[in-house]
């Protein structure tokens, strides 16, 4: 693969349209006739690609999805999901089940299946913080064999070193996932950097727009195979007019990211010099903690970031209360900036203890930096951190 990302998110999988579409068409149609059983049957025992039924994922549409995705992330397949954790449940159940080590801080999805339901079907979940990364050798002697993380993490920014990560846990035989919804594939390339699988939730910097709900799980053809069987029958399909809409969306998604991380390192200067605001969390910025290893493993240092107001939670809050252009929203990659106080929304299920254990203060603001002028997202913070 030579081409550049942006010629790739623009042309990979797209269908030649007897029409003459410059664009794969919708397919809405649920099953594909045949004109005989022989036909038939070499698409349903494998022997010819084609389309069968949607829920399988044979259909034009979605398959023509499936070619861009895998492009994205440099990938020989990828399969696309409902949602980003159909295409995580999708994964655990198929290579997770002899145990999974969750590694720093993770979406609340991912946090509460691992933690609560994978374990009912007697999959065990462990769990490791940053500082205790020296544990992950043993917990891996003690059978584990999928290690799961983002990078950078949620709302502190922590960033893991993919490379380093990955080649201790193939030494013990496990694989490794990355949840590259963060950093998206503009700004970090997992699978060059050793790991087994890429996850995304597509409803973030993928669809970029807030308007869609989509997953996507990327790896070699050999270890995707035994995962479209437990997608197939947990029937976490994505629907062809969303796979549509995705694919829409992913022509624009180098623009988008690359001026959103202008944006948001424009933004992190602005608050590291504000007197209102304690710390800045953004692996843009020379004096994070992270800084040299996002320079090493990521092209670009993404459009989320996080500010710890001089103050109280309560000070925080206020401040999110105040923000115009920033939207109070639980979710980020959109086109829109949105705010989030994490001991509010997305860490408000941990006790304070953990919270702080975890390095996450009440005072904290995440913000997702959209596509408005980067000026006029600074006014609106100095005008709410008053
Ligand atoms: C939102 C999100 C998910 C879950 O994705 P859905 O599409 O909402 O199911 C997983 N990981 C990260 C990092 C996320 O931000």
């Amino acid at each position: 693969m030579n081409e550049g990302l942006s010629t790739r998110c623009v042309h990979a999988g797209e269908l030649d349209d007897a029409h003459g579409s410059p664009h794969t068409p919708i397919y809405t149609t649920t099953t594909f006739k045949f004109p005989s059983t022989a036909d038939l049957l070499d698409v349903v025992d494998g022997r010819k690609s084609g389309s069968l039924y949607t829920r399988y994922g044979l259909n034009p549409t979605i398959a023509s999805l499936e070619q861009k995705l895998a492009s994205l992330e440099d990938a020989e397949a990828a399969w696309a999901f409902c949602s980003g954790m159909a295409a995580e449940t999708a994964l655990f159940l198929t290579h997770g089940r002899e145990g999974i080590v969750c590694l720093g801080d993770a979406y609340g999805g991912t946090l509460e299946l691992i933690s609560s339901q994978l374990p009912l079907l007697g999959i065990p979940g462990h769990f490791l913080i940053g500082q205790e990364l020296g544990r992950l050798d043993d917990l891996l002697s003690q059978g584990a064999k999928l290690v799961f993380f983002e990078t950078p993490t949620n709302p502190t920014l922590e960033l893991f070193d993919i490379h380093a990560i990955a080649a201790m846990c193939h030494r013990h035989g496990a694989r490794v996932a990355i949840d590259n919804t963060f950093a998206s594939p503009v700004n970090q390339p997992p699978l060059a950097l050793g790991a087994d699988f890429v996850v995304h939730s597509c409803t973030k910097y993928l669809g970029g727009h807030s308007d869609l709900t989509a997953g996507a799980l990327m790896g070699s053809k050999e270890l995707l195979a035994p995962v479209w069987n437990w997608r197939k029958n947990l029937g976490s399909m994505i629907a062809p007019e969303i796979a549509a809409l995705l694919a829409r969306s992913i022509r624009t998604l180098p623009v988008r990211v690359r001026q959103q991380n202008a944006s948001a390192q424009a933004v992190a200067e602005a608050m590291a010099k504000h007197p209102g605001v304690a710390r800045v969390l953004y692996p843009g910025l020379p004096d994070f903690p992270g800084h040299d290893l996002a320079k090493k493993q990521m092209s670009g240092f993404g459009g989320m970031l996080t500010i710890e107001v001089k103050g109280t939670g309560e000070d925080a809050t206020r401040v999110a209360d105040r923000l115009k252009l920033f939207a109070l929203a639980p979710s980020l990659g959109g086109v829109e900036s949105l705010v989030t106080q994490p001991c509010t929304t997305t860490h408000h299920g941990l006790a304070p203890e953990e919270r702080a254990r975890r390095g996450i203060s009440d005072a904290m603001l995440r913000l997702s930096i959209g596509l408005e002028d980067a000026d006029d997202l600074i006014a609106d913070l100095n005008q709410a951190l008053g």
